[in-house]
């Protein structure tokens, strides 16, 4: 990872995101979980919302990774 991957994203908390961590989009509720991934996107179940990549967006709306708010459990 590089620091500059979530640069105007989620500021300077983005890189201290747990792997875990799953992230909601603002636009229609679609959630990220990492435990189960992306179909849509071919990423395989246990990648991080930090690993995506740079190009990935909404499955369900198409909104961009800055787009999407962090879940609290
Ligand atoms: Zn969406």
């Amino acid at each position: 990872m590089n620091d500059s991957f979530f640069a105007g994203a989620f500021g300077s908390d983005a890189s201290k995101l747990p792997p875990q961590t799953r992230l909601e989009c603002k636009i229609c509720w679609y959630a990220y979980d990492p435990a189960v991934g992306d179909e849509v996107w071919q990423i395989p179940p246990g990648t991080a919302f930090s690993e995506l990549p740079d190009h990935w967006s909404c499955p369900e709306c198409d909104s961009k990774k800055q787009d999407f708010l962090v879940l609290d459990d």
